[in-house]
C-alpha cells in the first residue's frame, strides 16, 4: 500500500460507508473503484467500512468477485494488486435488503450496530423512486443518527415539484447539513481550479465582467449516443439530463463573485446568487434564445450510427431533445449583457467538455493584417478529454515586418503536477467522509436551478414542434450557430 499521499490529506473519521444499489453500474464503475483507490492510497481511516446493499443473492465472495472485476478494469493497472484487494476485502461486506421493505433492514442494523459512533454514510446509488422508501425505512429502523450522511445521486427531479418532493421527504429524516447532493462536475479537478484561477490569483478578477468578457460558451459534447439507455432517455432529455445539473454548475463557478470564505455555505450562497440572476426565459424568448436538436443517423467517427428514433426503448415518434444549446443572461452589474451560451449533445462530431471564455476585442487595429472582428484572446478550460487551461494571445511572428499570430499560454493540469490527481467520484467520496458540503447543492441551489429550467421544458411540450434535427457526427443543429451569430461571435471549433 502506497501511503505517500496521505499526509495531503486529512484521513476521515472511522465510517460505516453504505453503498445502496451496491451492484449497480455507478457502483461497479466509479464507487467502488473511487474507495478502492483510496483505500489502496492510505487516505481511508482503518476503521472504516464499506457496504453494498442489494437484492441480489449473494454470498460476500460471489460479490468480492463480481466487485473485483469491475474494479479492476476502471483503475489503473498500477494502483491494482492482489493483496491490495484482499485488503480491501476486509473492509467489504455484501449486505442482501429489498430497500422497499421495512422489515428488510435487519441485517444490515446488526451491522451498523457494531460501530455505533462511525460515521454513517448512507450513499443512494439506486433508482430515484428508491429515495424515499430508502430514507424512510431507515428511520424507521432507528439507523439515522447524528453521525449519519445521505447521499444522492441525479436525477434529483424531473421540474420543480418533483425536486421539492424528494427534498422535503429526505430532509423530513436528514437535516440540510446531513444531505449531499452530488454533481460529480463539481468533483472535477478543472472546475475546482477555476475557483483557484479566478480567486487566488491577482490576474483574471479585474478582467472577469462585463467590460472585458465578451462572451462565455459552454460545452459539454459527446460522441456516445443513448447506449442501452433509451428508455430512461426519452423520459428526460438533454436539458434535464446535463443543462439543469452539470452546465449551470460550471456557469455558476465561472460567473460567482468572490465568496467572503472557502466555506460551504459562503460558496454556495454565491452560486445561489447566480442561479437566481439568471434572466428568465420566457414566451417568444425561449424560441429566440434555445435550440434544441435530435440526432438522425450518421457516422461519428468511421462508425455508422442509426438515428435516435430508431434507438432500442425510444418512441420511433419521440420529440425528445438530444442536443440543446441555449444563450443565457446574467442580470447583474458584473455580467449585464455578456451571453453565457450553453452546449450540451449527444452523437457529436468530438468528445470535449470546456468552457471558452472571450475576452473582448480591440477596440483598434494597428498591425499588418490585423481584424477587429475577432476576439483576440480566449481563456479554455478543458474539463475532458484532456484537463488543461489555455490561454490565448496573439505574437509576433518571426521574421521582418509585424504580423501577428495566435499563440497558446498551457498549463497542462495533468502533466504539471506531480500527485495522482483524484477523479470527481474519488474526490467528492473524500469530501463525504470528511464532511465538507462545498462541492455538493444545497436544496436552495437545485430548486432555483429548476426553477430557472422549468418555463423553458413547459415551452417546448407545449409547442408540439419537433426538435430540429441533426446528422449525427456533425455539431448539432444548424440554429445553434445562428444563436451566436446574432452577437457576432461563433463556436470555438468554427473559429
Ligand atoms: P443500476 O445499474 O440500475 O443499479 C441499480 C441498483 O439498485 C442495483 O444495485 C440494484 O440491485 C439496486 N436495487 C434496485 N432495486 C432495489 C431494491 N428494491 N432493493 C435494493 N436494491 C435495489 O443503476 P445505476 O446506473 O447504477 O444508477 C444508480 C443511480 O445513479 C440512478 O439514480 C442513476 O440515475 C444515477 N446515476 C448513474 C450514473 C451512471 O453512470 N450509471 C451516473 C450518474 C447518476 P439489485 O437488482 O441486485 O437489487
Amino acid at each position: 500500500m502506497n501511503i505517500s499521499n496521505a499526509s495531503l490529506y486529512d484521513i476521515a473519521p472511522a465510517f460505516d460507508f453504505v453503498l445502496f444499489g451496491g451492484t449497480g453500474d455507478l457502483a461497479m464503475r466509479k464507487l467502488l473503484p473511487a474507495l478502492y483507490q483510496h483505500h489502496y492510497h492510505g487516505l481511508l481511516n482503518e476503521n472504516g467500512r464499506v457496504l453494498a446493499v442489494a437484492r441480489s443473492e449473494l454470498s460476500d465472495e460471489e460479490y468480492f468477485a463480481l466487485a473485483e472485476t469491475a474494479v479492476r478494469s476502471h483503475v489503473s493497472p498500477d494502483c491494482f494488486s492482489k493483496s491490495g484487494w484482499k485488503d480491501f476485502c476486509l473492509r467489504l461486506r455484501y449486505i442482501r435488503c429489498n430497500v422497499g421493505d421495512v422489515n428488510d433492514y435487519q441485517a444490515l442494523a446488526e451491522v451498523l450496530e457494531a460501530n455505533k459512533e462511525s460515521n454513517r454514510i448512507y450513499y443512494l446509488s439506486t433508482g430515484p423512486l428508491l429515495f424515499a422508501p430508502i430514507c424512510q425505512n431507515l428511520a424507521e429502523n432507528k439507523l439515522v443518527n447524528r453521525h449519519s450522511r445521505l447521499a444522492v445521486e441525479k436525477p434529483l427531479g424531473r421540474d420543480l415539484v418533483s425536486a421539492c418532493e424528494i427534498s422535503d421527504i429526505i430532509g423530513s429524516v436528514f437535516s440540510e447539513d446531513q444531505i449531499f447532493r452530488i454533481d460529480h462536475y463539481l468533483g472535477k479537478e478543472p472546475v475546482q481550479n477555476l475557483l483557484a484561477l479566478r480567486f487566488g490569483n491577482a490576474l483574471f478578477e479585474p478582467l472577469w465582467n462585463r467590460a472585458h468578457v465578451r462572451d462565455v460558451q459552454i460545452t459539454v459534447a459527446e460522441t456516445l449516443g443513448v447506449e442501452g439507455r433509451g428508455e430512461f432517455y426519452d423520459r428526460t432529455g438533454a436539458l434535464r439530463d446535463m443543462v439543469q445539473n452539470h452546465l449551470l454548475q460550471v456557469l455558476c463557478i465561472i460567473a460567482m463573485e468572490v465568496p467572503s470564505h472557502d466555506t460551504p455555505d459562503a460558496v454556495r450562497d454565491e452560486k445561489l446568487k447566480i442561479l437566481r440572476s439568471l434572466r428568465p426565459l420566457q414566451g417568444d424568448d425561449i424560441n429566440k434564445n434555445t435550440v434544441r436538436g435530435q440526432y438522425r443517423s450518421g457516422a461519428v467517427g468511421n462508425e455508422v450510427v442509426a438515428a435516435y428514433v430508431d434507438e432500442p426503448g425510444v418512441d420511433p415518434r419521440s420529440h425528445n431533445e438530444t442536443f440543446v444549446a441555449i444563450r443565457a443572461n446574467i442580470d447583474n452589474w458584473r455580467w449585464a449583457g455578456v451571453p453565457f451560451y450553453l452546449r450540451t449533445g449527444k452523437r457529436l462530431q468530438e468528445r470535449v467538455s470546456e468552457i471558452v471564455i472571450n475576452f473582448e476585442r480591440l477596440p483598434h487595429a494597428i498591425f499588418e493584417g490585423e481584424s477587429i472582428m475577432d476576439s483576440p484572446n480566449r481563456l479554455t478550460i478543458r474539463l475532458q478529454p484532456e484537463e488543461y487551461i489555455r490561454l490565448s494571445i496573439r505574437a509576433k511572428q518571426p521574421g521582418p515586418g509585424m504580423r501577428l499570430r495566435p499563440v497558446d499560454l498551457d498549463l497542462d493540469l495533468t502533466k504539471s503536477v506531480k500527485e495522482r490527481q483524484h477523479n470527481a467520484y474519488e474526490r467528492l467520496i473524500l469530501d463525504l467522509l470528511g464532511g465538507s458540503q462545498t462541492l455538493f447543492l444545497r436544496r436552495d441551489e437545485l430548486e432555483a436551478a429548476w426553477s430557472w429550467v422549468d418555463p423553458i421544458l413547459n415551452a417546448w411540450q407545449a409547442s408540439h414542434k419537433a426538435p430540429a434535427s441533426y446528422t449525427s457526427g456533425t455539431w448539432g443543429p444548424s440554429e445553434s450557430s445562428h444563436l451566436l451569430f446574432e452577437n457576432g461571435s461563433r463556436w470555438r471549433e468554427q473559429e
